[in-house]
């Protein structure tokens, strides 16, 4: 763990096991609620000095700036930290995972300079004169509660904007995937961040995750993970009424129209579902296609698919990897099982695939399941794992139907060549991203964030500081002369000569 600028130890360690070898690779600290205690604690009192909280904003952006160059130079070293952690191949980590990181990162770095701290404004709307102030001040103590799937990078977005307006942290990672997110710790330690301000506990979610949620001196929690946990979350934050921001699960539904590009739309649905194993949380794992094109585009779906590699994550030319945990992909034949008893067709995979390498590690064949409909347990909760389920419309009417009937909003996506058209359905699709002919398009400077049940408020974007902020407004009298205030609606006797 790393508290108060030091790193500290654990009575009991936790193992971290390779996902695609089932090798230990790592142990590390099993924090507990004391330990969140003495982190926010920390926190606290480094938010309280001043020493970071107070600092010119244009400060704390030479110190991003260089945590932002320092991720960017350690890049080779984080990729390996995470990938033996949480199973991504290189190729992925290098292009997503880690490499999206110095840039996001970066952008939160530049936006401690150019955002709006403090703006003057006058106003004609009181009886006497006076000038207005509005500020936008740090939060205080904020805690990041992160998943295992793209630890660093959703760390970032937590921690860059929290830190850009000056408040102190308190990062929990997964047990699965502190690695990365520890080595930043470090990086923004090393770079200048003040003692106390940047801190991470490791530990179960149900201890230390759930104490942070409750703790009366910690003033935002900042989650990004399932809806259960989401809500629990929530429950618990209610207590203090604390500032919450949550990045739940999705369902996203990519809708196919039938004038489609079908070269590009086909690899891109594969693109947009299977990425990572099926384990994003924006991947589009329902693919709506038009009944009278259906059976041409399964069957180009299952002969594209059938060409992505398994293998080694090291490997720069492994396409899929493994899913996180054999819970996970116990959990995943489990979807695929429900999936066949209510009647639909795995035309792809659908079990562990075959040969000695597969015997270590968590694997699943790439699997599309053709006739699904919407009502069943596939299409309407979270698999995450390589599984793409293809529904059928019978109009755009019905697809947009289709589309929006779930829980969450998290992501959708249009593949069309007629671009008033896929904005027009785009329009009326309920989900905080859409993405026409494209997917997993994220930048840092726009906000990304859920509809419905995936979740409240937005990470990215110049949003993401008013996020990370109170408001505060300072209203200064300019009149001294007593016979223009107002007072006398109390005082009606004028005072004594
Ligand atoms: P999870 O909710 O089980 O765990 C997420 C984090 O919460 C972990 O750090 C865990 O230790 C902690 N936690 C668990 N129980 C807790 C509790 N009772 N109180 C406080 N903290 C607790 O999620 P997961 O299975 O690890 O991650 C996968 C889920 O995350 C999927 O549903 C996926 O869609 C979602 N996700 C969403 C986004 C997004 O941006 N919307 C991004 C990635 C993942």
């Amino acid at each position: 763990m790393f508290i108060d600028g030091e790193h500290v130890d654990a009575a009991e360690r936790d193992e971290i096991r390779d996902p695609a070898t089932e090798e230990i690779y790592a142990t590390i600290a099993r924090g507990t609620a004391a330990d969140a205690d003495a982190a926010v604690a920390a926190a606290r009192a480094a938010f309280d000095s001043g020493a970071w909280s107070r600092l010119a904003p244009a400060e704390r952006s030479a110190v991003l700036t260089r945590i932002a160059e320092r991720i960017g130079e350690e890049l080779e070293e984080l990729v390996d930290l995470e990938i033996h952690a949480n199973g991504a191949t290189v190729r992925q980590a290098t292009g997503f995972h880690v490499g999206y990181a110095p840039a996001h990162f970066l952008y939160f770095a530049e936006l401690a300079a150019s955002y709006h701290w403090e703006r003057h404004v006058p106003t004609a709307a009181y009886p006497t004169m006076s000038t207005n102030v509005i500020r936008r001040e740090p939060l205080g103590v904020c805690a990041a509660i992160v998943p295992w799937n793209f630890p660093l990078l959703l760390g970032i977005w937590k921690i860059g904007p929290a830190l850009a307006a000056g408040n102190s942290v308190v990062i929990k990672p997964d047990e699965k995937t502190p690695l990365s997110l520890l080595r930043l710790c470090e990086i923004a330690h090393e770079c200048g961040v003040p003692a106390g301000v940047i801190n991470l506990v490791t530990g179960p979610g149900p201890e230390v995750g759930a104490r942070l949620a409750e703790h009366p001196d910690v003033d935002k929690v900042a989650f990004t993970g399932s809806t259960a946990v989401g809500r629990e979350i929530m429950r618990l934050a209610s207590g203090t009424v604390k500032n919450v921001s949550l990045e739940l699960g999705g369902k996203g539904a990519q809708v196919l129209l039938d004038d489609a590009d079908l070269d590009v739309a086909i690899d891109g649905a594969l693109f947009g579902c299977m990425l990572y194993s099926g384990q994003i949380c924006e991947s589009g794992t329902r693919l709506l296609v038009s009944a009278n094109m259906y059976d041409q585009v399964v069957d180009r779906l299952v002969d594209r698919a059938s060409s992505l590699k398994l293998g080694e994550t090291t490997d720069f030319d492994t396409d899929l990897g493994p899913v996180i945990s054999a819970r996970q992909r116990d959990r995943v034949l489990g979807f695929l099982d429900s999936a066949k008893d209510a009647g639909a067709k795995v035309v792809l995979g659908g079990g562990i695939p075959r040969g000695e390498r597969f015997t270590r590690g968590y694997w699943i064949e790439p699997t599309i399941i053709a006739e699904v409909t919407n009502e069943m347990k596939v299409a309407r909760e979270e698999i995450f794992g390589p599984v793409l389920c293809v529904l059928r419309y019978t109009d755009e009417a019905d697809a947009i139907r289709q589309a929006n009937d779930s829980q969450y909003g998290l992501s959708a996506g249009v593949w069309a060549a007629d671009y008033e058209r896929a904005l027009e359905v785009a329009s009326r699709l309920r989900a905080g991203t859409i993405w026409i002919n494209n997917w997993h398009q994220i930048d840092p400077a726009l906000p990304f964030g859920g509809y419905k049940q995936s979740g409240l408020g937005r990470e990215l974007g110049r949003g993401a500081l008013d996020e990370y902020t109170e408001t505060k407004h300072v209203h200064i009298d300019l009149t001294q002369n007593l016979e223009r205030h107002i007072f006398d609606a109390l005082l009606s006797t004028p005072p004594r000569k």
